[in-house]
């Protein structure tokens, strides 16, 4: 039997193994997070083996006839080498791009970030995380000087007395933490959710506020405006905790409610009770997830949120402030140790000399040999095969063809590169189109962190033996290094990347130096940041300080923009999209899982919509967008706003029709909303 954690969301369930061949999963109720709790797709983990589309060798594409054909590791490996080799002499160091996954372990990650860095030497490295959270990240390093998904531990919830949940539907992406906000309604507190559907966590809440997608800022503001004008501003806090209020107050000044409701769709008198609700609570928490985040505006909206924490003297407190509830399994850790373009371990910045100096001394090379800054990751997608942009891409742990936002643009861009590499366990929609496809080993086959999205990291532990013909993205990183005549060897064994990416993070923000493997395994997780073995870990972040040079946070003015896609005579309602509870992402693991059902895409609308192009429930209906089209049934609920339609992401589809618009600051595309027709 082995404990080990979930391969699915961020929340890292903990679970146990049995079986090295068949595995059966069952309940590990000691681990904390869970406490034996798991959703259906953790249930049913053990799925994802004994999988017949599982890879198990090499594939290479024929040129003569465009088919695939099985190939041994070391051709693979040398027909990636020498057609990297020979690009790079002709265009460049920068002519060979790295996405990476935020579901790919710590020290995958890590290596991942240096492979780039050092074996390749390029600039041009970024992940999927980009669209994940990266809003979030962003707005909290702006706010508190750093970032961390939950500065505190999601069982605090509970002692909250109002939770906020603005674009987060957990209880179908992470159920098992949806038991925090029934204990605390148990307790006598509230649960706000802000999302334009109905969705089963607003079933379990007190209030539900649906506005027109894209508008969640607006509604901050006029909140705020509310607080300002109703006295419910911590002063005596704000003076001592943070800078930029009065700007801030200047700001909202203009939001009353009834513009708050012109805007967002949501009426002044409901408004006003939120503010209310919030300004008479002892404690409150601001939790925001992909809903909010993924949009043009998705860090200020972000940022709208923690001044109204910030506001009511949230942040740095116990059992109240702000948090993100990140969605992918290593979402947190993913963006920490260097697969982001302007990062390197730690959180520290690729154009900062000092973080520089450091890592390239952990990594035994000049400080100078190291790259800059590169694209972020949908700009590096849309430079693919360009005159200036990257000719050959390796790819690990992510499905982009289903995933990217504009995703039938991206897929010609991949398909015009002279090399693309996909590293997974399956013939993915992106490893269809790929030249090399090389067969790795999945989850519980290996051995190797992740941080939850509390900051806690947990370790995942081998439980069952890989199928031959399989090798891990580490050994893959490693043989590729040594073909490329990397200046310095890549290790393969997890323990040892990981303790190594404890000295590239040592006195860096995301500090992991004193965490090991063995404090994992007996304190069941530790928290970072966590600078010494004999340093306890931090679950509550910014109770004495924030992480800002004058240990203050920062109120930001921000304005309302609105979506970068406003609906008009072409185009008359908003998309949203999310996810549903039996898949996860991309769907390339769950969609193969046999008890998970399948059901493909569908269109969520409103029966006023509906009865207006005339479809019927279950029929089949068209979305367009400007950049795509889609058909699929028609799942007509009185639970959506009427002006707007909801489809999954997990199938090929929903992102040909998403917007491309980024975040000035988080590069971040609009996948949230945009402008649609339907027809019948
Ligand atoms: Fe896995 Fe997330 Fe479900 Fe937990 S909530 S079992 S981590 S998918």
């Amino acid at each position: 039997m082995t404990e080990t954690h979930c391969p699915y969301c961020s929340l890292q369930c903990g679970m146990r193994l049995t079986g090295r061949r068949s595995p059966e999963v069952s309940a590990w109720e000691e681990f904390p997070v869970n406490e034996g709790g798991l959703c259906r797709k953790g249930w049913n983990a053990a799925g994802l083996y004994n999988n017949r589309d599982r890879l198990t060798t090499p594939l290479v594409r024929d040129r003569a006839t465009g088919e695939f054909r099985p190939v041994s590791w070391d051709e693979a490996l040398d027909t990636i080498a020498e057609k990297l080799t020979e690009l790079q002499a002709e265009h460049g160091p920068d002519s060979v791009a790295v996405f990476g996954g935020g579901g790919l372990t710590n020290e995958k990650a890590y290596q991942l970030g240096k492979f780039a860095r050092v074996a390749l030497g390029t600039s041009q490295i970024d992940y999927n995380g980009r669209w994940c959270m990266s809003s979030a990240a962003s707005a909290g390093t702006r706010a508190f000087g750093l970032d961390r998904g939950l500065p505190f531990p999601l069982q605090d919830l509970e002692r909250t007395d109002v939770a906020v949940l603005v674009g987060s539907n957990l209880a179908e992406t992470m159920p098992p933490a949806a038991r925090h906000l029934d204990a605390l309604r148990e307790r006598g507190g509230t649960v706000v959710v802000i999302d334009p559907r109905r969705t089963a966590t607003a079933d379990r809440a007190d209030v539900v506020l649906q506005p027109v997608p894209g508008t969640d800022l607006a509604l901050a503001l006029g909140v705020l405006h509310l607080l300002v004008a109703g006295g419910h501003v911590d002063e005596q806090y704000v003076a001592e905790r943070t800078t930029g209020f009065e700007d801030v107050r200047r700001s909202v000044a203009s939001w009353w409610p009834e513009r708050v409701e012109r805007v967002t769709g949501v009426p002044a008198a409901e408004v006003r009770a939120i503010a209310q609700l919030l300004g008479n609570a002892r404690k409150v928490m601001v939790l925001t997830a992909r809903g909010a985040e993924q949009h043009s505006q998705g860090s200020d909206t972000v940022l709208a949120w923690i001044n109204v924490a910030l506001a009511l003297g949230q942040c740095g407190t116990t059992y109240g402030g702000y948090g993100c509830l990140t969605g992918q399994g290593n979402g947190q850790g993913g963006r920490e140790h260097g697969q982001k373009a302007d990062q390197l371990p730690g959180y520290r910045m690729i154009d900062d000399p000092a973080a520089r100096e450091h890592v390239a001394g952990v990594w035994g090379v000049p400080p100078e040999s190291l790259p800059g800054k590169g694209r972020s990751a949908y700009e590096l997608l849309d430079a693919l095969g360009t005159e200036t942009g990257p000719k050959a891409m390796l790819v690990f742990g992510s499905n982009i063809v289903v995933s990217a936002p504009n995703a039938s643009h991206v897929t010609r861009r991949l398909e015009s590169l002279d090399l693309l590499v996909v590293a997974d366990i399956v013939l993915s929609e992106t490893a269809a189109i790929a030249d090399v496809v090389l067969p790795v080993t999945q989850w519980a086959e290996e051995t190797g962190t992740m941080t939850n999205l509390e900051g806690r990291v947990i370790l995942r532990r081998r439980a069952i033996t890989p199928p031959s013909g399989v090798r891990s993205d580490l050994d893959v990183l490693q043989g590729l290094a040594k073909r490329l005549d990397s200046p310095i060897p890549f290790e393969t064994d997890p323990e040892e990347i990981f303790a190594e990416l404890g000295l590239a993070t040592r006195g860096g923000k995301a500090d992991y130096s004193g965490i090991t493997y063995a404090r994992i395994t007996e304190e069941m997780g530790v928290f970072w940041p966590c600078p010494s073995a004999d340093h306890p870990g931090t679950p509550r972040m910014f109770l004495e300080e924030f992480a800002t040079p004058d240990g203050r946070a920062r109120f930001h003015a921000v304005e309302h923009r609105g979506a970068a896609e406003q609906p008009d005579a072409d185009y008359p309602v908003h998309l949203t999209t999310g996810r549903v509870l039996a898949q996860y992402q991309s769907g390339a693991q769950t969609r193969r899982v046999r008890d998970l059902p399948d059901t493909g895409a569908f269109v969520e609308m409103h029966p006023m919509l509906a009865g207006r192009i005339g479809a019927a429930d279950g029929a089949t209906v068209r979305v367009t967008t400007r950049r795509g089209t889609m058909t699929a049934p028609a799942r007509v609920v009185d639970t959506i706003r009427p002006d707007t339609v909801f489809v999954p992401f997990h199938w090929v589809g929903a992102n040909r029709l998403t917007n491309d618009a980024l975040d000035p600051a988080s590069r971040m595309p609009e996948f949230k909303v945009c402008a649609a027709a339907v027809t019948a």
